[in-house]
This record gives structure tokens, sequence and C-alpha cells, in this order.
């Protein structure tokens, strides 16, 4: 989503500018960290749980037996093509009914201008055309501004919004189905920077979409919250490393290498 930066030295560039060490993490696999630090009912209390996290796209933080999971190249989690629907815009994979591309705050207010949800007058004319428009070079500012009056109308009962918004409940239901199943979670924890405005209404439909689920494996219960650190989570989470990176204990750099 930021289509010019690659191959940045990111991490040097920022110790030395600041004379100081540097960590850098994936932002959901941040949010993940946060929660193991800093969740409701004290530090390691979530061992198994997903973070879904809900900003300019969707991923998941993973978090199995208490340790984090970061994989092969420090990118696991990223879920969003997780295929959740036969229907919808084509993903920038070239397949259609990734749930990415479907339940973001960009793919939402697309598809509240394309069904007539959000019409001229509920918007500026440039948030109007931004919603509409395919890439994922968009100017989040324009979108952020569709997503609050798609959510404002929902706050206010519109069906059609409501629809839209249980909808992307619905699709997040059947790709946290195929993530709790991979992995045996029990918990799923949601948060970030656009999740607060629509959690009421994707919440009213999530929790039961996964346990009805007949997909659903697991036969304990799968617990979903939000997380209660607020919107600021993978900032959070980012602090947060510098004690995990010292304090948390990792068996496998314990381990005698022939
Ligand atoms: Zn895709």
């Amino acid at each position: 989503m930021m289509p010019h930066w690659r191959h940045v030295p990111l991490r040097r560039a920022l110790s030395e500018a600041t004379g100081l060490p540097v960590l850098l993490e994936k932002d959901v696999t941040a949010c993940a960290v946060a929660e193991t630090w800093l969740s409701e009912g004290g530090a390691g209390r979530r061992t198994d749980f997903a973070f879904v996290y809900y900003g300019t796209g969707y991923g998941t933080g993973l978090v199995l037996g208490g340790d984090v999971v970061r994989g092969a190249s420090a990118n696991a989690g990223d879920s969003g093509h997780v295929m959740v629907a036969d229907h919808g815009h084509r993903c920038t994979c070239g397949r259609i009914g990734c749930v990415g591309e479907l339940i973001t705050p960009h793919a939402l207010v697309r598809e509240a201008v394309d069904g007539g949800v959000l019409v001229a007058g509920d918007v500026s004319d440039d948030a109007l055309a931004e919603a509409a428009r395919r890439g994922d070079d968009v100017d989040m500012r324009r979108i952020d501004e569709a997503f609050g009056a798609l959510v404002g109308k929902a706050d206010a009962g519109d069906a059609a919004a409501l629809a839209v918004l249980h909808g992307a409940g619905r699709h997040l239901a059947r790709a946290l189905v195929t993530i709790v199943n991979l992995l045996d979670l029990d918990e799923i924890v949601c948060g970030g920077p656009f999740w607060a405005p629509l959690s009421r209404h994707v919440l009213e439909v999530l929790p039961a979409a996964v346990r009805d689920d007949p997909a659903l494996i697991p036969k304990h219960p799968i617990r979903v919250v939000e997380s209660s650190i607020g919107i600021d989570v993978a900032a959070v989470g980012a602090a947060c490393l510098v004690l995990d990176q010292t304090f948390s204990p990792r068996p496998s750099a314990l381990l005698i290498r022939a």
C-alpha cells in the first residue's frame, strides 16, 4: 500500500538519525506483542490468539503457546488473500473473493458507492470519487471521510449501510475460521486504527458467524473480543518490543546447534 517504498533501509536510517538501536516489526505482529504484555487480565494471560488488525488494510497477528509467530521473513499473518466469497472486485493478486479486497475501509466505501448506499451529498465529491476508485494508492484521508459517513449511516439505523458492515463481519468470520482451524486458537482479538467506528456493527454478527460456521473444527469456545489497548495498539506494541526483545524467553535461542 506504499507503492514507491521498496528496499528502503528504514531501520538503518532511523538508527543513524537517532543514534539508538532500532527494532522494526510488522504492524499486526506489534499488536500481538502488545496483547501479550498488556491484555486485560494481565501479561501472558492470552496465549493462543489471532489479533485482527483493521487499518488501511487487514492482517492478523498470531500468538501460539504465548509465543509471537513471525515466520521465515517476519511476515506471518498476511491473511488478506484468504478467499471467502465468489464475488466482488478482482484483488491485486488476480483472484476474486479475497477477504482483504472485501472488508478494508476502501473496499467497504467502494461497495457502498457501487450499491447506492453512499451518494452525492453524503460526503464531498472528492471523497465519493476516491471511494469509487480502484487500486491501492488511494488518498486515505478521503477514504476516511467516506468511511465515517458510511458508519454514521449505520449508526443512524440505515439498513443498507448496516448490511454493508454486517457483510464485512460475515466475510471476516469465514477467514477467521480458516485461521482458527489451522492453529487451534481460542481467542480472536480485534483492533487497529479503523476498528472502533465499526466494531459495534461488525460484532453484531462476527462471534455467531464464527461459532456457527459449519467449517469450524475446534469444539472449545472461541472468544471474540476487542483489544482494550485502544487505537494506537500497534504503536504500543512497538514500544513493548524493547521489553519483549530483552526479557521474553526464547527457547529456540537456548538450543545447542551442532
Ligand atoms: Zn488476493
